[in-house]
């Protein structure tokens, strides 16, 4: 791996809140164990028949051993002494239950055992014990397979490239607005810049002159807009001119005369309403 100035000897980030490129790194060493029967590696060397399962043929996982000195995987054991007359596959003796043992000093060998990693086909050339697989592929193995530390981000990528991606490819790194400065997502960049951005130059809808209109200055601009559409300030008297605000300007400097007669005709209805709703009182 590059030396990188911006990682510490943990291989973290130092970004806030700092991403954590091993997740997994500390959480305890743990060995891997097949879900049922023996080790499917695939070992450096030939592996001595005393190491394989009587069962399963496998490579010994958990060995038993059995009073007849035969070895059995710990779950092909459970299996065994799940019938009701459990016998040895090797030498059809019967098994005691009681009779059978951990056979730690087989176990201790058989980890031990250099196998090549899981991601060999992948690229990596590592051998390792086998007791070690677990750690390797947690901590070390450049070619297994990770999420991006990014939550948002569903990206897999292999461990060497990690780095590369959360930096420079990952479509949820942070970048920088170049109209506002702001810190976005990369992803939502282009949506920032088209749907959000402050500072990002937008035309008018109304199409009038004003050419530097920022989005932030938007909507005050529309209510002053030469173009925008409005109605006469005389409209509740009865005028029923409509055009942009640049017209209803003109309009109301030139409407002076039709304007008064508007206010006269309003005033009269007003006055006969009011002597009919006298009249209708007085009856
Ligand atoms: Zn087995
Ligand atoms: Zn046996
Ligand atoms: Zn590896
Ligand atoms: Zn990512
Ligand atoms: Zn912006
Ligand atoms: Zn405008
Ligand atoms: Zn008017």
């Amino acid at each position: 791996m590059e030396p990188s100035k911006k990682m510490d000897s943990a291989g973290t980030l130092q970004t806030n809140p700092p991403l954590k490129l091993h997740p997994e790194r500390g959480a305890g060493t743990s060995i891997f164990v097949p879900e049922q029967g023996g080790y499917k590696e695939r070992f450096v060397k030939t592996v001595e028949d005393k190491y394989k399962c009587e069962k399963c043929r496998l490579v010994l996982c958990n060995p038993k051993q059995t009073e007849c000195g035969h070895r059995f995987c710990e779950t092909c054991m459970a299996a065994l002494l799940s019938s009701s007359r459990p016998k040895c596959t090797a030498c059809q003796e019967g098994i005691i239950k009681d009779k059978v043992f951990k056979d730690n000093c087989c176990k201790r060998e058989i980890l031990a055992l250099q196998i090549y990693c899981r991601n060999e086909g992948g690229g990596c050339t590592e051998q390792l014990a086998l007791g070690h697989l677990l750690v390797h592929l947690k901590n070390d193995c450049q070619f297994e397979e990770l999420s991006c530390v990014r939550a948002d981000c569903k990206e897999k990528v292999l461990r060497r490239d990690l780095r590369d991606h959360v930096e420079k490819a990952c479509k949820y790194r942070e970048a920088t607005c170049s109209h506002c400065k702001s810190q976005v997502p990369m992803i939502t960049l282009q949506k920032h810049e088209d749907t959000e951005c402050p500072c990002v130059v937008v035309s008018c809808p109304h199409k009038c002159s004003v050419q530097t209109l920022l989005r932030s200055e938007l909507s005050a601009h529309l209510s002053e807009c030469v173009n925008a559409p409005s109605t006469c300030s005389f409209k509740r008297y009865g005028c029923v001119f409509q055009g942009t605000n640049q017209q209803i300007k003109a309009h109301e400097a030139s409407s002076a005369v039709q304007h008064v007669n508007l206010l006269k005709e309003w005033s009269n209805s007003l006055e006969k309403k009011k002597k009919s709703a006298n009249t209708q009182s007085g009856r």
